[in-house]
């Protein structure tokens, strides 16, 4: 996903206003105080990285009452909502996939997966 024009203002806008309301860096246990700047805007970027991962890698598909089971191609049964940490670049990042169950193969199936990465 490339970033828009649009999109780029608001982040700088976002950050300006989020450096305002953050006030001056504590640095009384860093290094140096550039080492503390450098240290917030690195958890800045992580956390934004993280919560953008969970919201887009959680959005698809919509939940079913059934999915067709991948290994046998028979109908299996929605479960519920199954967390699932993913490691990013950028750190780990839990989303939400639905599970369904194959009662012919008696086996938990995700059909999310091969969405993963649409
Ligand atoms: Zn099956």
């Amino acid at each position: 996903m490339a970033t828009t024009d649009e999109v780029r203002e608001r982040i700088e806008a976002f950050a300006r206003q989020l450096c305002a309301d953050l006030g001056d860096v504590d640095d009384s246990n860093s290094l140096s105080w550039l080492d503390a700047v450098e240290e917030q805007a690195v958890e800045i970027g992580d956390a934004v990285a993280t919560a953008l991962v969970e919201k887009n890698a959680s959005r698809c598909p919509s939940v079913e009452a059934e999915a067709t089971c991948p290994m046998c191609d028979r109908p299996g049964r929605y479960r519920g909502a199954r967390e699932r940490e993913l490691i990013t670049r950028r750190g780990p990042a839990t989303i939400a996939e639905p599970e369904y169950f194959c009662p012919c193969c008696r086996k938990a199936f995700f059909p999310d997966d091969e969405c993963d990465r649409c």
